[in-house]
């Protein structure tokens, strides 16, 4: 989420979204849940803050308010510019044609928010249907949100949707406006296996992280609890000895004095490893972040401004930048990484100037061509979301190693270049 992005936002993007008025009820529901806890129980871990208060399936920020788009409380890529989610969608249909165009493949999509990028992509794969009129093409979404997973239906579907009972693994279903069919998942787990690209949009800068520092006794790790001095207030305080977490999260060679470790994204992109290295496919993962040398990033975002982290919990979106050095180790070696590169980078790398001239050529109005225009400057500035988002992919070591070691360096490598990494080769 960037605070900045709003007067970007796609025209549509903040139809039908409208947050819930900002009840002082529920801000202090979720506050004093947190207060009774930590009366109860002491200190908790900011990972364990951070998951109650967007998770929380009563009163999580994610599950009541979901705030993206215009009239949320931050935009994201997909929201800013129909152009990122086609490009993404080209990206599929590439490493698709270079894995040999498999049968069948799923789609599946990790936070998928209002559903927009998967929109894009689906309009994409359809104005691409000749190409993949043999594949088997089916949707997977995981989301946590009743809320979010409504509006998703909405988007993709026009509503038409079925609940499946409890027992079962997806909890929805339905089929999506060109006759593809969509399911929903809380877990990645309850997605079947099989041959699938995973697509991970702000989504792992989403997820619980323990923060650590550095102290004369060695380290401990950062908690949350009540402040003693003013009342319904929350403060962070130091663990007076060192945590289970401190002890398996922190590097014996580790230089930095402040550090956040997120061990669900861990935990996550090791399954995507070994779904891949099993069922082949690939991941490709935006997000803002770096490469194990940032320190403090923990913020919260609302109504498109920052957002005190301790104050008013469940009312905005808190986030952490993605360490992306921690993701390619989590993979333990199962697939190769790519990246992370930045946004603008991999963007111009899937042909975007192109896209945006056709756009131009498309559209005779003003407003739609200024529209066009700023929205590719948020996409691709480096001082805007251009330099601070990057992109970061998993693909089985098949589809980078080159089969013949002796190869000639002028000779016609059989494998074709990652689509974004370098440079997009159309055939
Ligand atoms: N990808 C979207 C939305 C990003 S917001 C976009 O770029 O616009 C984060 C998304 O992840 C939301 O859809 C939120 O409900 C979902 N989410 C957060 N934590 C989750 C979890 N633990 N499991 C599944 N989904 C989660």
């Amino acid at each position: 989420p960037l605070p900045t992005a709003l007067a970007a936002a796609r025209p549509s993007s903040g139809a039908g979204d409208q947050p819930e008025a900002e009840g002082s009820s529920r801000a202090t529901a979720m506050l004093r849940h947190l207060l009774l806890k930590l009366r109860a129980t002491g200190p908790v871990t900011v990972a364990e803050y951070m998951r109650e208060a967007l998770t929380n399936p009563g009163q999580g920020y994610y599950v009541r308010r979901g705030g993206i788009g215009e009239s949320g409380d931050f935009v994201t890529s997909p929201e800013i510019s129909q152009v990122f989610g086609e490009l993404i969608g080209i990206w599929y249909i590439s490493e698709w044609i270079a894995m040999g165009k498999p049968k069948a493949f799923q789609l599946v999509e990790l936070g998928p928010g209002r559903g927009t990028l998967t929109d894009d992509i689906l309009r994409v794969f359809n104005q691409l249907s000749s190409l993949l009129s043999k594949c088997d093409v089916s949707i997977h979404l995981v989301e946590v949100s009743p809320k979010l997973s409504e509006i998703q239906a909405l988007m993709l579907t026009g509503g038409k949707v079925q609940s499946i009972p409890e027992d079962k693994s997806a909890y929805m279903k339905g089929i999506s406006k060109s006759g593809i069919p969509i399911f929903w998942y809380r877990d990645i787990q309850d997605v079947p296996p099989g041959y699938s690209f995973y697509l991970a949009h702000e989504f792992f800068d989403a997820l619980p992280i323990h923060k650590f520092q550095r102290t004369e006794k060695g380290w401990r790790e950062v908690l949350v609890d009540i402040d003693p001095e003013v009342p319904d207030q929350l403060r962070f305080v130091l663990s007076p000895s060192s945590t289970p977490a401190t002890q398996n999260f922190i590097q014996p060679e580790e230089t930095r004095d402040h550090v956040e470790v997120c061990p669900e994204a861990g935990v996550i992109i090791q399954r995507l490893a070994c779904r891949i290295e099993k069922d082949g496919g690939a991941a490709l993962v935006a997000d803002y972040g770096h490469d194990g040398t940032k320190t403090d990033t923990f913020r919260g975002f609302r109504n498109h401004r920052l957002h005190d982290v301790l104050r008013a919990p469940g009312t905005a979106d808190l986030t952490a930048d993605v360490d992306f050095s921690y993701l390619r180790k989590m993979t333990q070696g199962r697939t190769a990484t790519l990246g992370p590169i930045k946004q603008w980078e991999f963007l111009k790398n899937m042909g975007i100037d192109l896209r945006l001239q056709v756009l131009l050529q498309n559209s005779r109005d003003p407003a739609t061509h200024e529209q066009l225009l700023r929205s590719y400057d948020m996409l691709m500035n480096p001082k805007k979301m251009g330099d601070c988002f990057n992109f970061f992919a998993l693909l089985p070591h098949q589809r980078l190693a080159h089969p013949d070691k002796n190869h000639k360096p002028e000779s016609k490598s059989p494998l074709p270049p990652v689509a974004g990494f370098g440079e997009l080769l159309l055939k």
